[in-house]
């Protein structure tokens, strides 16, 4: 089994020549020079036709991909480290959720151009994550084209302990961690659909800039979470994934759900429910748990340093989430979560 990381810094291809004739670099010398670190955990890493991993005997591997589109996902004047961090951060959010550890991952990119000092600044930040978690960058593509990004992440998590959307029971706690519609709020005070305040502003750019994956929440919950699911789409659409695979209705109350002082004082009530209900990119750990978890998990609030909030139940009924005011009347909210054809 080899570890050796310098086997993979050592990617030798023909393409290399390019660099000698044209004085810029290629595509294989961005690959070694941006994108090829030391492995930690991986048989063979950059540099050959596949990568070989090997998870660790009793571990079964997780595996999930996000494509960040320019225009779609980010705008085209985005900071390149902070879009290094967050096409990572976004696929590790989904390893949090499946309470596995995250072990390799791949990275195609598409570029419209070979700018050096973008690329070093987006390898940057996602090199910067991907230590964090002792994650073997060990594969992907590099192409011309429409700036895109795709992370494909792989982690393990012992036989059968996986957190899954399709776990929760009737009767069941929901609870959320961290805050929600920090990062929809920014993006409408950066698309100048509301103003806020300077110092606010910074910390709610923050959230939709640079989310920090919940992965060792997620790996906590195991044993403890009955279903589990990150809020990237948003709360509403992102529980009714829960309610489907669970075959189950959920109730939230409105007025439980943990927000940044910012959305708190919006006097602009409809966007403050839309930030709220369907805004995405929140990256938060949505989950049910029995109630006899309560206490093991206000421990475990503590321990992490991360709000822990419980926000409603599960119940038999219709697979749908329902928000209620504070008189237990449904709220009426465009809350379906984000959906690209819609
Ligand atoms: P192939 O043509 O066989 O698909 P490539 O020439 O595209 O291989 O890539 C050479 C090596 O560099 C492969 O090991 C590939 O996984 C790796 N690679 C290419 N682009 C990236 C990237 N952006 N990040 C990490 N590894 C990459
Ligand atoms: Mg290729």
């Amino acid at each position: 089994m080899a570890q050796d990381g310098s086997r993979s810094a050592a990617v030798s291809t023909p393409g290399s020549a390019g660099s000698q004739v044209t004085g810029k670099p290629s595509e294989f010398d961005l690959i070694r020079k941006y994108f090829t670190r030391p492995v930690r955990h991986t048989v063979e890493g950059i540099g050959d036709d596949c990568a070989l991993i090997a998870a660790r005997p009793g571990m079964q591997v997780a595996i999930s991909t996000d494509l960040l589109v320019e225009g779609t996902h980010f705008l085209p004047d985005a900071d390149a480290q902070l879009l290094g961090h967050k096409t990572l951060a976004v696929n590790l959010s989904d390893l949090a959720a499946a309470g596995a550890e995250p072990r390799w991952a791949t990275l195609a990119v598409a570029l419209p151009e070979a700018d050096e000092a973008w690329i070093a600044a987006f390898a940057s930040g996602f090199f910067a994550l991907a230590e964090r978690h002792s994650l073997d960058l060990i594969g992907g593509d590099t192409t011309r084209g429409p700036r895109s990004f795709c992370v494909t992440v792989m982690g393990e998590v012992p036989e059968g302990r996986s957190l899954k959307r399709s776990g929760a029971i009737a009767g069941d706690d929901v609870w959320v961690s961290g805050e929600l519609g920090g990062a929809a709020l920014a993006l409408a005070a950066r698309l100048g659909r509301t103003a806020i305040g300077a110092n606010a502003r910074a910390a709610l750019d923050h959230r939709l800039d640079a989310p920090q994956p919940r992965v060792e929440l997620g790996l906590a919950l195991r044993g403890l979470a009955s279903a589990a699911i990150d809020v990237s789409d948003g709360l509403v659409g992102d529980l009714g994934h829960i309610c489907e695979r669970s075959m189950l209705a959920a109730r939230i109350e409105y007025a439980l759900l943990p927000q940044p002082q910012a959305l708190l004082a919006l006097a602009d009530a409809p966007l403050r429910s839309d930030c709220l209900l369907s805004g995405g990119d929140d990256y938060e750990l949505l989950f049910t748990a029995p109630a006899t978890c309560r206490d093991e998990l206000g421990a475990l609030s503590e321990r992490l340093g991360l709000a822990l909030t419980r926000i409603g139940s599960m119940h038999a009924g219709e697979p749908r989430a329902t928000v209620l005011d504070g008189s237990g009347n449904p709220i009426a909210h465009r809350g379906r979560g984000y959906d690209h054809f819609a």
